[in-house]
């Protein structure tokens, strides 16, 4: 892929970080009830902060805007971050803790139930967006989610499409925002389930996923790419559309987090100067490995294995 050296392959993300606390038991425990569980596992999550890990790993310059509690979640972040070489925009502030998440994981099925917490992050608003406008003009690509308040998504969007930078919104979880953020993606990239929710249609097939581009693209977006789990994705915009097949890179142990880690391998190629095709199958690279491996973060691939599985 053409290597564009401006804006030092620049990824800026606003997004959450949420320390994911797994609990492994043979049932929920009812109200009033303690049980015992079989195992406990801690590991960093977030979408936002996973997706700054991708795109890390995947070799970009990555500034992470966002909020921690004063607190040793918001610790364990912030070290988290200085590992993989990702600077924080992220102030530790006093009014609420770091986000967590319960992770109920039934011991045999392995079916989950989650409560999600953002904690501080939960406070980001436009004016926190607009103290870190500087990393956002500065990079080449700015990636958000809807983790953190649908105004703060907004607001980092609005900078970056002044400055130049190109957009690309993740609209998970799947809640409703302003019709008006748009007209700002020059990339949305909804999973089935997203794309299902915010069109109002049905979206299991390649086919489905044209028709929900084509939502997308009427409301004003430059791309929707949709991915479609372990039917790829689909990259629609007004010049055609074209199905991104899955890689296959060993067997699958954990598909969660693979979003994450598509979007997070899309921005750093696109920040590169790839094309959207060839991002796409960048970020579809990095998805498959990491769901050959357990957890979220420290499932994202580094760049010499991105390479060697494309080829
Ligand atoms: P999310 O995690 O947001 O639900 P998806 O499940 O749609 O996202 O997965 C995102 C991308 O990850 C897919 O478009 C695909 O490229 C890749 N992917 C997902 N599941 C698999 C799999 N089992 N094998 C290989 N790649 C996968």
């Amino acid at each position: 892929m053409t290597v564009v050296t401006s804006r030092q392959h620049g990824v800026a993300v606003l997004g959450i970080f949420v320390a994911d606390l797994a609990f492994r038991a043979s049932s929920l425990p009812g109200v009033g009830q303690t049980i015992a569980g079989s195992g406990f596992a801690m590991g960093p999550g977030g979408k936002g902060s996973n997706q700054a890990v991708a795109a890390a790993r995947a070799g970009a310059g990555v500034t992470f805007i966002s909020r921690l509690g004063q607190d040793a979640f918001g610790n364990d972040a912030l070290a988290l971050w200085s590992r993989e070489g990702i600077t924080p925009r992220a102030p530790q502030v006093t009014a609420q803790p770091t986000g967590a998440a319960f992770i109920y994981v039934h011991e045999v099925t392995g079916d989950n139930a989650i409560i999600v917490v953002p904690g501080a992050a939960a406070l980001i608003d436009a004016a926190d967006v607009d103290a870190a406008a500087d990393a956002i003009r500065g990079a080449r690509v700015f990636v958000t989610q809807l983790e953190q308040p649908a105004a703060a998504a907004r607001r980092g969007l609005e900078i970056a499409r002044e400055a130049g930078t190109v957009t690309v919104f993740n609209p998970a979880p799947a809640l409703p925002f302003d019709d008006a953020l748009y007209a700002l993606c020059d990339y949305i990239t909804p999973n089935e389930h997203e794309a299902a929710a915010l069109s109002g249609m049905p979206v299991e097939t390649i086919e489905d996923a044209r028709r929900a581009g084509d939502f997308f693209l009427a409301k004003g977006v430059g791309c929707a790419l949709i991915t479609l789990g372990d039917k790829g994705a689909l990259l629609h915009s007004a010049s055609g559309s074209e199905h991104i097949p899955v890689f296959r890179a060993g067997a699958v142990k954990e598909t969660a987090g693979a979003g994450d880690a598509f979007n997070g391998g899309f921005a750093a190629a696109l920040a590169e100067g790839a094309t959207a095709h060839e991002a796409a199958r960048f970020g579809a690279a990095v998805a498959a490995i990491s769901v050959t491996r357990a957890g979220t973060a420290p499932s994202m691939p580094t760049r010499a294995e991105v390479d060697a599985l494309l080829g």
